[in-house]
């Protein structure tokens, strides 16, 4: 074996793949649902566009970025996330002009150099939604019922889940905390990791996402950012509560979830699933009413969320949740020699137009070693063709499920795999009548 995937990609296939792809399907239905049309967003993009909106002291952007020169020497990176890019569409499009409150979905791998682990790739895929142009904090629970709306329809339970929500403050609070903030932490300053040193001279509020054990407990000692909201934010932070009780949605406040403070402001959320440790958030997102004036549009008021489909799938697996996916194929042919098989060949061709799925197989095996073909393919029916079938103008139907065959006249086999009652009885009827003739 020479050639191996790329540490942290995977190949998805068979029923992973088609749960990943009903997960989309699902999500494209609830997020339309709620209005929210869908954007696609290129791979990759200038890399100061991440570093710009991310934060250049992120972990995102210090650690975590595909970042390559192309031949032009450009700087460019694969997308670690949706939100640069739809914001970078938002205004080089133009977009706030098409709606008041325009609300985008996306859908698509994401690319970052994280370590690997359960349910963590370095490519994965995400669903992200963001409404742009309302700062009402009914847009906020919208954007958090849309996803709690999406993993109720993927049959997860209030009890597999978790909402957490804090407000990081609007600019005039920042302000204010990030005077009591780095007064508190310059006092320990020396005890810190080299990271948050060097951080906290750039940006001292990415002290805050260290998950060094020791920066932790100095960290946890400075007043938070809750105990200095302003009485507007204070406000919100009430409203955003009442709203979510009437919506019957649980959530639970978490004075320590910041999510990088440079981005958002006002409202932001996770949702965890206790299965995948206490660590990881299936979905995060929160308000970000700077991001679209920062990267150099009009001042446009927006909040939006992102979900990772690995981590969804991989709590749909662990909670054993049946996800109603299609078995690929419809119809497999086994047909005995040439002739059948090009019988075969044509009869699969008519009904692929009606969207039954079939394969044919074209290796000749023993009609014994087809059939156990058909059922490790899981193949609802077997279409059987030999001479025998040849002559007598007819194929064998069998369904793999019941284990039963009859034969069916070529012209009847599309109603005889719908399982239209009609065709079933003419079935026997034709049998009959081939017996007469
Ligand atoms: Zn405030
Ligand atoms: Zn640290």
């Amino acid at each position: 074996m020479k050639y191996f995937s790329v540490r942290g990609t995977r190949d998805i296939l068979n029923e992973e793949a088609l749960k990943l792809r009903y997960l989309e399907k699902l999500g494209r239905e609830v997020f339309s649902s709620y209005g929210h049309r869908e954007i696609v967003i290129p791979t990759f993009e200038r890399t100061e566009l991440f570093t710009r909106s991310i934060g250049e002291v992120s972990d995102i952007v210090e650690k975590e970025m595909y970042t390559f020169q192309d031949k032009k020497s450009r700087s460019l990176s694969l997308r670690p996330e949706g939100t640069a890019g739809v914001v970078r569409a938002y205004i080089e499009r133009n977009l706030y002009r098409e709606n008041a409150s325009l609300r985008l979905y996306y859908l698509g791998p994401m690319f970052r150099y994280e370590r690997p682990q359960a349910g963590r790739y370095r490519e994965f895929r995400q669903i992200g939604a963001e409404l742009f142009g309302s700062d009402n904090t009914r847009s906020d629970v919208e954007i958090i019922n849309v996803f709690v709306d999406f993993f109720g329809k993927v049959g997860l339970k209030e009890k597999n889940f978790k909402l957490y929500i804090n407000n990081v403050g609007c600019e005039s609070c920042r302000k204010k905390y990030k005077g009591i903030f780095t007064e508190s932490m310059q006092k320990n300053l020396s005890n810190l990791c080299v990271d948050c040193q060097r951080r906290f001279s750039k940006n001292p509020f990415r002290v805050l996402d260290c998950k060094n054990k020791q920066c932790r407990n100095y960290i946890e000692n400075v007043p938070l950012i809750s105990e200095c909201l302003c009485q507007d934010c204070k406000k919100k932070t009430e409203e955003i509560k009442e709203y979510l009780q009437d919506l019957d949605i649980k959530y639970k406040e978490d004075p320590y979830l910041v999510r990088g403070l440079d981005y958002y402001t006002g409202i932001v959320f996770e949702i965890k699933c206790g299965k995948l440790g206490a660590q990881d958030a299936i979905a995060a997102g929160g308000r970000y009413d700077n991001l679209v004036k920062d990267m150099g549009g009009h001042s446009v008021p927006a909040v939006g969320c992102a979900l990772g489909l690995e981590r969804l799938l991989e709590v749909v697996n662990s909670e054993k949740i049946d996800l109603p996916i299609k078995k690929e194929l419809d119809v497999y042919f086994a047909c005995l020699g040439e002739r059948a098989l090009a019988r075969g060949v044509d009869l699969a061709g008519g009904l692929r137009c009606n969207k039954v799925s079939c394969q044919v197989d074209y290796n000749e095996k023993s009609l014994k070693a087809q059939l156990k073909e058909a059922n490790r393919l899981q193949a609802k029916f077997t279409v059987i063709i030999g001479d025998e079938e040849l002559q007598k103008g007819v194929v064998i139907l069998r369904d793999m499920e019941k284990e039963k065959q009859k034969e069916v006249k070529p012209g009847d086999l599309m109603g005889a795999i719908r399982g239209d009652d009609k065709s079933t009885s003419q079935g026997r009827v034709e049998q009959r009548e081939l017996g007469n003739s």
